[in-house]
């Protein structure tokens, strides 16, 4: 069993699709371990997005991420970290495969609905980040 870290980002929450993304991961068998609504402060995004100081967008996409609330969710399920890139979809909306979240709800690069770790290692970093045991399901 894996655990991953997932948000719906500002722009998905204003586009009311909480509901739409969680009932893909429901109906792929994915089960929620956590989940909140939050309002990230800047600092609290540049933490988050720590890997990505040096990128010229982190102005932006910390920004962005501030803007509105967000859903932090930790997924849990077989191979689940690879299992929810490919609901997704790729980062560029345009490149993103047919039927996949982005795909169906992305607008732009940076407005693209969701985030999911891509690794063990960021999956433990990001789950740390917003959750403590107390408020994880143990099964
Ligand atoms: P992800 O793992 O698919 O979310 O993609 P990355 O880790 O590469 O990038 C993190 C986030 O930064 C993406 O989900 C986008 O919101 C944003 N992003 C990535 N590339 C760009 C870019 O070229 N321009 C802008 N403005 N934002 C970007």
């Amino acid at each position: 069993m894996e655990r991953t870290l997932s948000i719906i980002k500002p722009d998905g929450v204003a586009k009311n699709v909480i509901g739409e993304v969680i009932r893909r991961f429901e109906t792929s068998g994915i089960k929620i371990a956590a989940m909140k609504m939050i309002q990230l402060t800047k600092p609290q995004a540049q933490g988050f997005y720590a890997v990505h100081k040096q990128r010229p967008f982190f102005d932006s996409l910390t920004d962005f991420m501030t803007s509105g609330p967000i859903v932090v969710m930790i997924l849990e399920g077989e191979d689940v970290i690879a299992q929810n890139r490919k609901l997704m979809g790729a980062t560029n909306f345009k490149d993103a495969e047919e039927g996949t979240i982005r795909k169906d709800y992305a607008t732009d690069i940076e407005k693209n609905v969701v985030h999911g770790s891509d690794a063990p290692e960021t999956a433990a970093f990001e789950i740390g980040y917003f959750f403590n045991d107390l408020e994880i399901q143990q099964r």
